[in-house]
């Protein structure tokens, strides 16, 4: 019998002291990274721009990963392990006979799951002696993340974010100054390529791509700054299992086990978090357990080509073999910003090509979404950011289906970020400001 607690907790003792590396457990060999015929080697470039211990992650072929106690203390100090949440307000309010969790990554000091990676690497960057972090952002939660780990391990840290987000995400701005991080507009006056930019239009709302290439050239000018990705990498996705890992204690605890499994995607990184333990289990000890990426049409990169593609628009990364859009294709702006990338990490993209991935996009005005969450809000009482919400949608929608064959399907899904910086997306969408001041008009 399941337990019919409402948390379920793990001790800090319980807090996993190894990460999960999938990599020798896939059904086959995960295609490397590659040059294109024309150019600079970018593969021979990486050790110059990546954190050294990163790096050997990426290819390590040990099936678990020791964290080390430092940072398994920092984890600590940003709240882990976090709860997993049986929705029984949901639960009653869908009327489904689907039993609902949920894992809380929104507690996270940030606001997202990104800090799992984030600490990591800058864990790693000041044991190998940088004295600074460089990257790149574009929704705004990963620099925020990034500042806020360097903020914890005493390094420096220099953000170039798409200047289009950077006006308008004013709360976010301010509370990454607040951790102590350089952020500039990109493109910027700091590098070569932002100049260049500059000069043509010094207005110019840059994109992801140019802030990567800013990020890049930052880190390969200063050999005591190192670069950091917040998603798509295998390292990346590896920190991440920590979400997993942990939720796998949790089920047994509770002594139930998920069917389904569902969370957002957009490189990968809380996706591939959460539901690699799982698959891990699907590929070694025969479970059958489902598992669902929810994206939007804005971005349906695993509805795209598999292939050979750059990681990003100014072609500087080596070509990753992945689902992707193309690296140059433009996607239509929408409130979830974090899940507007061309293309999805090599090892989910394998396991997508493999049958073990399913995904549904939903359309980009995002009412679908958002009015699902709103569901949530209203009997959880969590608000969920703006990409989690095509999470949460998307288990609405499954424990809806569950309603209609009566079926008793333990249903999984992660909430990889809270959306208390980012309500102008609600707002919008749901007209929630035309909402309140009615109300407000009406108590006068
Ligand atoms: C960045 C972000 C995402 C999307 O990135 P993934 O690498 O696909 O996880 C989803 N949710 C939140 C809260 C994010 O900050």
């Amino acid at each position: 019998m399941p337990t019919k607690e409402r948390q379920i907790r793990l001790t800090m003792d319980e807090l996993p002291k190894r990460w999960y590396n999938i990599l020798p457990d896939l059904p086959e060999p995960l295609p490397p990274p590659l040059d294109p015929e024309e150019g600079p080697s970018r593969v021979e470039n990486l050790p110059n721009l990546l954190i050294k211990t990163c790096l050997g992650q990426e290819f390590s072929t040990d099936s678990w990963v020791d964290i080390p106690e430092g940072l398994q203390d920092l984890y600590k100090q940003a709240g882990r392990p976090r709860p997993l949440f049986r929705a029984y307000g949901l639960e009653k309010a869908l009327g489904t006979p689907a039993r609902l969790y949920y894992k809380s990554e929104f507690y996270s000091p940030t606001g997202s799951h990104k800090v799992n990676t984030a600490l990591a690497q800058a864990y790693y960057a000041r044991e190998e002696g940088y004295e600074r972090l460089a990257t790149e952002t574009g929704a705004g939660q990963w620099g925020t993340a990034l500042a806020y780990a360097a903020a914890l391990t005493g390094l420096k840290c220099t953000v170039y974010w798409v200047r289009a987000v950077y006006r308008w995400k004013s709360a976010r701005l301010a509370f990454i100054k607040l951790l102590g991080a350089d952020v500039h507009a990109s493109p910027s006056m700091q590098t070569e390529c932002g100049r260049r930019l500059c000069s043509v239009d010094p207005d110019h709302p840059g994109s992801l791509g140019i802030a990567i290439s800013e990020g890049l050239e930052d880190a390969q000018n200063d050999p005591k700054a190192a670069y950091s990705l917040g998603s798509v990498l295998n390292h990346v996705l590896m920190h991440q299992t920590i979400i997993g890992l942990e939720t796998q204690k949790q089920f047994e605890k509770a002594g139930d086990y998920p069917d389904l499994m569902i969370s957002c995607l957009g490189g990968g990184s809380n996706f591939g978090g959460f539901v690699l333990p799982f698959i891990g289990d699907v590929l070694t000890k025969g479970k059958k357990t489902q598992f669902i990426a929810a994206q939007s049409q804005a971005a349906p990169n695993l509805q795209g080509e598999y292939k050979y593609d750059f990681a990003d628009h100014a072609e500087i990364t080596p070509l990753l073999k992945m689902y992707t859009l193309g690296h140059q294709t433009s996607m239509e702006p929408i409130k979830g910003d974090g899940l507007r990338y061309h293309g999805c990490s090599p090892i989910l993209s394998l396991l997508r090509n493999k049958g073990y991935i399913d995904t549904v996009a939903y359309p980009q005005d995002e009412k679908h979404v958002f009015e699902n969450t709103l569901r949530f809000i209203r009997s959880e009482g969590f608000l969920p950011a703006p990409e989690s919400a095509y999470s949460v949608c998307c288990a609405v929608d499954e424990a809806l289906k569950c309603k209609e064959t009566g079926e008793e399907k333990v249903i999984a899904f992660n909430v990889s970020g809270h959306g208390f910086m980012d309500m102008e997306g609600y707002r919008e969408v749901l007209g929630i400001e035309d909402a309140s001041m009615e109300t407000a008009e009406a108590t006068a």
